[in-house]
């Protein structure tokens, strides 16, 4: 007798981006912050490290969510924390969508979690391709989108290929669909507007931020969604009962206390992202305008893959994908000045032994 179901064997599951073990490897491959978080919440998380942890944490995370509320204008009733964003999604998934029959639909391409997402849950899928500047598509009906669509996920700036959505189009987007809508809002601080407020005005549409990718913690594992009190009440059911662990409560809210630490850093990631973004088109690199902390890039010369093993061997790890659709394409993090000095010296290298 086979002891895993037939559905969970078939499963593709989700591929994150390489986490290296050795060290001496420049890491433009997983959009991490290149800045440390602040000494505040260092000092924090040291300081909550002790034979408190033996206890269980705040169960709703609490605190982290009034602070969360009074930071975007809303009540805590607006708001559920998670195990990162990721584990957001994957509840939305499940509370809102009827396993077998449940269409789920996001476009294509976007964060790859999502078909994913489906598939665990045995949702119906509806892909959708972007127009081919990955632009939201035109005519919406015609581009095949469903406006019954249980649940619909929008990367908005979207990944990987870094182009913002005005949210005027985003609301207009909404306002046609009769089920939930994720705005998956994951690299909203680089970007120059966001559709947060959209999450306060609709009943339907949820708004998933993350401290992972503007605010340095990645480590720590915390999201969060803001939208409708009927839909975090119906997420808050399903949700585990301690799904934010203790020092991740403690480093959010220690961030949310030194906010204009992390806004310096948005600033100076934005500035590295266009000085970058000129200098690889001086190169022979078409660059997509970006509204993230990464650049999609069209490498010269070579096919994209060959330019992740190249620039591998001059240990810059970037990020590629296989899809059709992108595969001409690397994703590159932007990192620190020096970690963008010396991909940019590794692919003078690459294009001069060429
Ligand atoms: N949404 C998008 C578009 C992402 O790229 C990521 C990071 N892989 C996430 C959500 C998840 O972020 P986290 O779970 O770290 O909050």
């Amino acid at each position: 007798m086979n002891l895993i179901r037939r559905h969970v064997r078939k499963l593709a599951p989700y591929v994150p981006g390489e986490q290296p073990k050795g060290r001496g490897l420049v890491k433009l491959n997983t959009n991490e912050n290149p800045y440390s978080p602040s000494p505040k919440v260092l000092k924090a998380v040291r300081a909550a490290v002790d034979g408190r942890l033996r206890l269980y944490p705040n169960p709703a995370a609490s605190e982290l969510r009034a602070r969360l509320a009074d930071l975007h204008g809303c009540g805590v009733e607006n708001v559920i924390v998670g195990n990162g964003s990721d584990e957001l999604l994957a509840l939305a998934t499940r509370a809102f969508v009827e396993p077998g029959k449940g269409v789920i639909q996001y476009f294509t391409p976007s964060y790859s979690l999502y078909p994913v997402l489906a598939e665990i849950h045995n949702g119906v899928r509806n892909e959708v391709p972007l127009e081919d500047d990955f632009s939201l598509p035109v005519a919406l009906k015609k581009s095949g989108w469903k406006t019954r669509a249980c649940l619909s996920f929008v990367t908005t700036p979207n990944a990987p290929s870094g182009c913002g959505y005005a949210t005027e189009r985003l609301e207009n987007l909404c306002k046609s669909q009769k089920g939930v809508v994720v705005l998956d809002e994951a690299y909203a601080d680089f970007a120059e507007e966001d559709a947060l407020e959209l999450g306060l005005r609709f009943s339907n549409i949820l708004v998933s931020r993350t401290f992972s990718k503007g605010y340095s913690l990645c480590f720590q594992r915390v999201g969060y969604l803001v939208g409708s009190p009927g839909l975090i009440a119906a997420l808050d059911r399903i949700r585990d009962s301690y799904n934010v662990n203790g020092l991740g409560q403690v480093a959010a809210l220690a961030t949310l206390r030194d906010l204009a630490y992390y806004r310096k850093n948005f600033r100076l990631i934005k500035q590295i992202r266009s000085v970058v973004a000129v200098e690889l088109e001086g190169l022979g690199f078409e660059v997509l305008p970006s509204s993230t902390n990464f650049l999609f890039v069209k490498p010269p010369r070579f096919a994209a893959k060959t330019w992740l093993n190249k620039l591998r061997e001059r240990k810059v790890l970037v990020r590629w994908f296989s899809d059709p659709r992108v595969k001409s394409y690397l994703r590159i993090t932007i990192g620190s000045e020096q970690e963008m000095k010396a991909l940019l010296r590794a692919a003078c290298q690459i294009i001069e032994a060429s």
